[in-house]
Formats: C-alpha cells, structure tokens, sequence
C-alpha cells in the first residue's frame, strides 16, 4: 500500500506539493501531524531530498518522538541522523557541532529552570544584590523574554530605574554563564540564531542542506523561533507549516498567533490549505468543541465535521471535594478497563495545574493501578539525580560553578561554607571558576577544597574509557552520594533513584547508537561530542519524564498544555472550576492579540480547554469539585464557565446540572451548595435576592473575626451568607441577623 493511500483529497495535495512555502492551517484532529510526517516519507521516498535535507520541528520531546516514529513506520530508514526534534534540542545539535565558532567551550553545560535560579542566587551573592527587592524569578523571566525578542543588554530599552537593574542584572548574568560555559533554554536558541547571522558560510551551508524544512504547531511559535527558521531557510527556503490558531496556548511566552499571517508574506505563499473532517473523534465531542472554541472572538475561524457516529455522551459529574473527583475517576476508569476492554493506556487525565495531580495519584496508587505523570518533578530534576548530574557534569566541563556549589561539600567532606567564600572572592578576584581558583589559594582551607578537586580528577581519570552507564555506575559510588543515602533511613527510594540513573544512561545509548558505533566510525558531524556531554544534554533538554512506569500499561496523567498533539481514546478533563480552569489570572484581564488589539486573557484558556477536549477520540469526562484542597488552602470554585458553554444536547449530567450564575456575572449567584449542605434548596430563580457583598469581599464579624464571602443562598429573610473565616472555619450565617461590616 502506497503512503498516499490513506490520505483525503486536501491532505493528498498537501502532501504532494511542490517544492514551495505552505500553510496548512487546520483544526483538531484533522490530520495536520499526520500530513507533515506523510510528506516527510513521500519526499524521501520520491527521492526528491535525502534524509539529511530534511529539518522537522516541533514544541515538546513527546511531540518529537512521535513524529519519528510516524515516519519510520511509513519508511524503513535510520531516523537517528535525522534532524527531527524541539526548536531547543535542535539548536542544541547546531552549537555541539560549532562550538568553536558559536563562543562556547566544547562541553558546555545546559541550565533548566531550577539551575538557572540557584545561577542567580549565587551571583546576587557575589554582588551584594538584595534578592526582596529583584526576586530571582522576576529577573529569570526578564531575561527569558528579552532573549525570546532576540535582544542582548545593550539593544533592552529600559525607561525606569527599575528596569534599568534589570538590564544591568542581565548583563551580569550572562557575563557569569559565559565565564562557566553555560547556557539556559532561551540562550540555546539565541545563541543559534545569532550564529547563523555571524556567519556567512555556516548560514549558506545549512541553507543549502535543509532544502525541506517542516514546522508542527506553528501557531505557538514566538518572533525569535520564527526568525530562525527564516534565517534557516534563506532566500530559496521552503518551509512547510502546520498550524492551528485555536489551539494556541503559549502566548505567555510569547507566541505570536500573528507570525501566520507574517509568514504568507514573508515567503510568499500561494495558497492557504485548508483540512476540515476531523477523524480523530467521535460526533458528540466534536461538536462540544466546536461550540466552545466559537465563543472566541479572536479566531481565523473554521469548522470540522467528522463522518465518524455521534458516539457516546461527554458524561459531566459534580463532585462535592477532590477526594470525590478522584473516586469518581477511578471508578470510571475501573469499568472503563475491565467491562469495556480499554486498555489503561488509552487512558488519559487531564487537569490545569501540575497542583492537581496529587490527589489522583494518591488515589490511583491506593487502587493499585499503574499510572504516569508527564511533567511535575521530573526525573533529572529529583534532588539526587541533580546532585550525581553535578558530578558528572564537573568532570566534563570544570568551570560550571553551579555544579561546584551544589557537590563541593555534599556528602558533607568538612568543607565549611567560610572555605567556599573565601574561594568565592579569589575566583571574583581573579575573574575565574571556582574549580580553578582552588588552586590558587593558600592554607588550611585549601587542604579539603583540593582533596574535592582530585576526587574530580580522579573519577575522570579512571573512567576513561568506560561505557557511559558505567561511567555514571562508577561516578555515584565513588563521589559518596549511594554511600550517603544508604546511611539515610529514608534514604532508599534516593538509592533506587541514583541506580535509576545508570539505567536511564544504558537506554540512552542504546537509543543513541553509541553501543553499536563505539569503534571510531563516528564521523557524522553532530556526533563529534562524548556519550557523556550528549547524554549531560539529554538530562537537561529532556528532564525524563517520570520514568517509574515507563513501558508499563499506565494510565496517562499530564496538564491540559502537555498532551497538545496527542490523542487518547478516553479523556477525564478535570478541576474545570473557575479560578482553576480557567486560571484565575486570565479572568477579567486581557492581553494584546497578534495585531495590536486587546483580547481576553480567558480565550487562551479557552483555546486550552479546546486543546483539552479535542485530545478525546471516544469517550469524554468532565468533572469539577465544590471544594478542593490546593497549596495548603481549601478553596470553593463555581463551575467553570466552559462547561455552560458546551451545547447541552452531548452532554449527560451524571449528577444533577444545577443552576448558574453564568449569564448575569457573581452577583446573581443562587444557590450555592457546598459540603455537607447538601439539603438546602436548590431551586434557580430570576429574582436575583439584593446581595450587600460581592462573593470575595472581606467582611468582619464581632464573633468570629474577618473573613470572605463565598456565597449566598436562599431569598429574602431566609437568605443566608457562607463565609470562610479562615482558622474559625467555613460558616453559614442569616444574612438578616449576622451584623457584618466590610473589612
Ligand atoms: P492536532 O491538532 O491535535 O495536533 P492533527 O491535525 O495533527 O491534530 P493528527 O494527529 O495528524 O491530527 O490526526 C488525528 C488522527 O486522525 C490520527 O489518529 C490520524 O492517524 C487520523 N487520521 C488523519 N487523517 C486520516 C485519514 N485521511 N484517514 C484516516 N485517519 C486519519
Ligand atoms: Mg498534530
């Protein structure tokens, strides 16, 4: 059978267009993803470009990885040498094969958020910098965003005193990854594109290499990502883009749905192709998602049908906490697998926050299924796995400071936090690392900051020509740290970690070939660095996800943002509360629109919502809580406005759909039922009652203190108010009686 075979009329001539720019803009389920890897086989396949002519993009590893393995099931080729991956793992790729020319040394090192943080920390240190006043974060995401509008310090404009710090801040930052040989995320891209600029004959190589370069979620691109691939591309360049501008969820970092447009001029494309049958879903939950994504005003607007049944109901439960979501969940998908023949990984649970996945967890655990969180704290970024990271990362690259405080004394080795000071003011002086420094330093404190130093030499001297998992094998026992967490009574799971991570470095290079290709026939360009400084990078740009049911039949658990591009025959899509789902920032903010306008911060969650429901191929859940416990605080959510917004024809309301307050905002709230109250009248009615208090003012009571009204119930003498007093606990009060002042 042909690859063409399978594909619709549209999806055939998108497919089997010549070499000239696209954009394929489409919705859910549509086959876009499906179309980009086709191509990629057929232009192969036709021999019109070889494997290495071919640049593929996409947002997440997940995303990535699935796109190879579309294409090396349609084509019997080596995928490895191909450049198929994430904008940050790509550019990765392109600044290991010209280190040189891009200013880095050879081995630097990748920061992720975390290591980017504690980067900070220790120069606030160094510099004497006051962290209330410029919280790390807040400079972490200064710099991110500059960096994703390509701007260095000196092109920042910056109008206040304020920002001026944070210019000065940002230079100071990237003097000091520069001096360690690191980088972060945004400057793994920055540094690409500027490499590219800088260098004519590099640029006209890889525009002449990539003839074919293909983009997936292109609606979530940001203005820097997009002028690499035109950098990329050239003059002559062909990209091919798929997109959809109702799933665009990242506009908090900077996706620009407007680079569509931006991109039909810039390259001159013909015809927009437009896909509209969904094959992805059944009726009932198409239609749930093409009703909510019209409540939209921003939108380039389409339609998908599907030939597909009507399928069954999205089922819709209220439940009274998160702990009764959870059951609710486990029960479902217990006949899910075992009276409907699912298997557990066609299941897939959904929610806005990685907060929320605790109680299901627990819940799934106490039920004894197998279960996988994507996202959350993930495997390289576990305290232990750091720390054996440090090490590994030290023997690779000397000069990475952040590695050197985070191991120089742990295990504890009797190096006191006075020695690592003293340390730090001669690398200061000295304007080097801290590796480095050690031996330029006098006296006893010397004497343990030079026994570390040979430790590092010494692992690096004998596991010279190890296999990579016994190199790290090695490393985690003679750095101490199985030796220290053995000694730990609740130091077990650690160990089991740590011996994880040699497992996690056979698979890697299994996957990377690096068993098979160990002789020196490596000649491949991209593969001129060590197993060990390409699986340092893996580490960093991948942040393993939980590995612990990797392979397993498990249920998927993820945030609404990670499971875009994915399907699942079953979705549970949960939390969907106000303040929640959509997230409490977004209500009644707006933020700019691609063309200048303003738009409502909630239609990006919409669009998540849309992303959400769209990922469910037969089976639909929706369910949200009265009451929920989140960071340490019971909070009491409305229903979620998304859920009033579905038609109610597909929806069946497993518990009783109360009335709303949707329509006519917080004030015309009736009737609210929280816990044990489930007794009360829970009749709608238009007469809205007078309510002295919005729902979130601050009221004080003489017995009872200050607290804030949640909610109102009941008419006219009998209305009552719920406010929650905080340590005096949630109360119902008679309105009439109550004596309440506004705090
Ligand atoms: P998303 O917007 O969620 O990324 P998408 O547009 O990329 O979705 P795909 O993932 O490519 O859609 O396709 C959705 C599903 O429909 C897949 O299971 C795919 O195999 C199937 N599909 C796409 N086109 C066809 C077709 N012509 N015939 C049969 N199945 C198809
Ligand atoms: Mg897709």
């Amino acid at each position: 059978m042909s690859l063409l075979d399978s594909l619709n009329p549209e999806q055939l001539a998108a497919v089997t267009l010549p070499r000239e720019s696209a954009l394929i803009l489409a919705g859910a389920g549509s086959g876009k993803t499906k179309v980009l890897t086709a191509r990629i086989a057929w232009l192969i396949q036709t021999g019109q470009v070889g494997p290495n002519g071919v640049l593929a993009v996409t947002f997440t590893n997940k995303a990535s990885k699935e796109m190879l393995h579309r294409i090396s099931t349609m084509l019997p080729i080596n995928t490895r040498s191909m450049w198929v991956g994430t904008f940050h793992g790509l550019c990765n790729r392109m600044l290991r094969a010209h280190w040189k020319e891009a200013g880095l040394p050879q081995a630097f090192q990748i920061l992720d958020m975390q290591d980017q943080l504690s980067a900070i920390k220790r120069m606030y240190k160094v510099l004497g910098i006051d962290a209330e006043k410029f919280p790390p974060k807040q400079l972490s995401y200064f710099v991110g965003s500059a960096k994703d509008q390509g701007l260095r310090p000196k092109d920042v404009e910056a109008h206040d005193e304020y920002h001026r710090m944070m210019v000065r801040l940002y230079e100071a930052y990237e003097a000091q990854c520069q001096r360690e040989g690191v980088v972060d995320f945004a400057e793994l891209l920055l540094r690409s594109f500027e490499l590219l600029g800088a260098n004519p004959t590099l640029r006209e190589h890889y525009q002449a290499r990539f003839k074919y370069i293909l983009v997936d979620e292109f609606q979530d691109t940001n203005s820097l990502q997009y002028n690499w691939l035109k950098r990329l591309a050239g003059p002559q360049g062909c990209i091919f883009a798929v997109g959809d501008d109702d799933q665009s969820i990242y506009a908090f970092r900077g996706a620009r749905v407007a680079n569509m447009v931006q991109f039909e001029n810039d390259f001159n494309v013909q015809n927009r192709i437009k896909l509209e049958q969904n094959y992805r879903s059944v009726g009932n939950v198409l239609k749930a998602a093409n009703v909510l994504i019209a409540h939209n005003k921003a939108r380039l607007g389409k339609e998908l049908w599907t030939e597909a049944g009507e399928g069954e109901a999205i089922r819709v439960y209220e439940a009274t906490s998160d702990q009764d979501e959870a059951a609710f969940i486990i029960d479902r998908i217990k006949k899910l697998v075992l009276e409907e023949g699912y298997s557990r990984s066609d299941i897939a649970i959904l929610y806005r926050s990685n907060a929320q996945s605790r109680v299901v967890e627990q819940a799934l655990f106490n039920a004894g299924m197998p279960y996988r969180v994507y996202g959350g704290l993930r495997f390289f970024e576990r305290a232990e796995i750091k720390h054996a990271l440090a090490y590994l990362r030290l023997m690779d690259n000397a000069d990475d400071d952040n590695s050197f405080s985070r191991v120089v004394n742990f295990p504890a080795r009797g190096i006191g936090a006075r020695s690592v000071e003293q340390l730090q003011d001669i690398s200061t002086a000295q304007a080097t690392s801290l590796y480095r420094a050690i031996h330029r330093m006098e006296g006893r404190a010397q004497a343990g900051l030079k026994k570390f130093a040979d430790l590092i030499e010494r692992m690096r001297f004998e596991t010279r020509g190890l296999s990579l998992p016994d190199l790290v094998d090695k490393v985690i026992n003679e750095s101490g740290l199985i030796a220290h967490f053995q000694a730990d009574k609740d130091g077990e799971d650690r160990v089991e970690n740590l011996k994880e991570l040699v497992n996690a470095a056979a698979s890697f290079s299994i996957a990377e070939g690096y068993y098979r290709d160990a002789a020196a026939t490596m000649v491949d360009e991209e593969k001129l660095i060590t197993p060990l400084a390409d699986f340092l990078s893996h580490a960093s740009l991948e942040a393993g996800d939980n590995a612990a049911a990797a392979g397993q039949d498990a249920i998927q658990l993820m945030t609404a943002h990670s499971a875009k591009g994915l399907e699942f025959k079953c979705v549970f899509v949960t939390g969907l509360e106000e303040g929640l789902f959509p997230h409490e920032n977004s209500i009644g903010n707006s933020v700019e629109g691609g063309d200048g306008t303003s738009v409502e911060a909630v239609e990006e969650e919409r669009r998540l919502m849309y992303v959400a429901i769209t990922r469910a191929r037969e089976q639909l859940f929706l369910s949200h809580a009265q009451q929920r416990m989140l960071h340490g605080q019971i909070r009491y959510h409305l229903r979620s406005r998304f859920l009033d917004e579905l038609p109610e024809e597909v929806l069946k309301w497993l518990t009783p759909k109360r009335a709303h307050i949707a329509s006519q905002g917080w004030d015309a709230l009736d009737s609210k039922v929280w816990g044990q109250n489930k007794t009360l009248n829970v009749g709608y009615s238009n007469k809205t009652s007078k309510r002295p208090y919005d729902i979130g003012t601050g009221v004080s009571h003489a017995k009872f203190g200050s607290g804030v009204v949640v909610s109102y119930e009941g008419e006219g003498d009998d209305q009552r108010i719920q406010i929650n007093f905080g340590r005096q606990g949630m109360k119902w009060l008679m309105l009439s009686l109550a004596k309440l002042e506004r705090s």
